[in-house]
């Protein structure tokens, strides 16, 4: 199945988030869910999904809160969710950034139309990325060290932009598994090890010193120049 992308569910009714969960899986995005608006903020910046679905009436931190906290410090697409349709009016009224709103009851099917709507409007293809004297063209499959190129495999390659489309912040080796992998590969996360261990080789000045990729015990790997 294609990669979707990852999408977290941040909403305290467990028998909503489990059906949008199921509905959101079968289409073959990858999904993260939170119970409440701190954990969901928590998740929200140490993950960095592709889109947070975001329920409004939450407990301990709400949406509106939530959302404010969160694009302080982040652009990711949100589609909020609201108990009843009238709502919207007002929460949109609020301008709080949010990317679309969708009315309690919805069916599942039309939120993950909408999902899909909202990632292609805001995810424009990358082409060229550029950080720490890394140079990677996406588009010709070119990667620059200094202005120098360096010949990296697929999966190297792959890795590499993963990372550098996410500069600071961690992902974790399921993550990078699912990116870069596929959705449908099962393979042990320290697959993930030997291949970061393969482009350190190639991209760093001293591999046993990384000053590009750093390791993020426990957790996985982030790009920070
Ligand atoms: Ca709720």
């Amino acid at each position: 199945m294609a990669r979707q992308g990852t999408v977290l569910i941040v909403e305290d009714e467990e028998a909503i988030r489990d059906l949008v969960a199921f509905h959101l899986e079968s289409a073959g995005f990858q999904v993260l869910q939170a119970a409440d608006g701190e954990e969901g903020l928590r998740l929200a910046l140490e993950t960095s999904p592709d889109l947070v679905l975001l329920d409004l009436m939450l407990p301990i931190l709400d949406g509106v809160s939530m959302l404010r906290a969160l694009r302080r410090q982040s652009r990711v697409p949100v589609i909020m969710l609201t108990a009843r349709t009238e709502e919207i009016g007002r929460v949109r009224g609020l301008e709080l950034g949010a990317d679309d709103y969708v009315g309690k009851p919805f069916s599942p099917r039309e939120l993950v139309a909408r999902v899909k709507a909202v990632l292609r409007r805001t995810d424009p293809p990358t082409e060229h990325l550029a950080a720490g004297g890394v140079e990677i063209d996406v588009a010709a499959h070119r990667c620059y060290v200094d202005g120098r190129e360096r010949e990296l495999t697929l999966t190297e390659f792959g890795l590499l932009q993963a990372l550098m489309e996410r500069p600071g912040q961690v992902l974790t080796r399921e993550m990078l598994l699912e990116k870069v992998w596929g959705y449908d590969y099962y393979g042990d996360a320290r697959t993930v090890d030997v291949h970061v261990r393969h482009l350190r080789e190639k991209v760093e000045a001293e591999p046993s010193h990384p000053r590009l990729i750093a390791t993020v015990r426990g957790v996985g790997y982030r790009f920070a120049p």
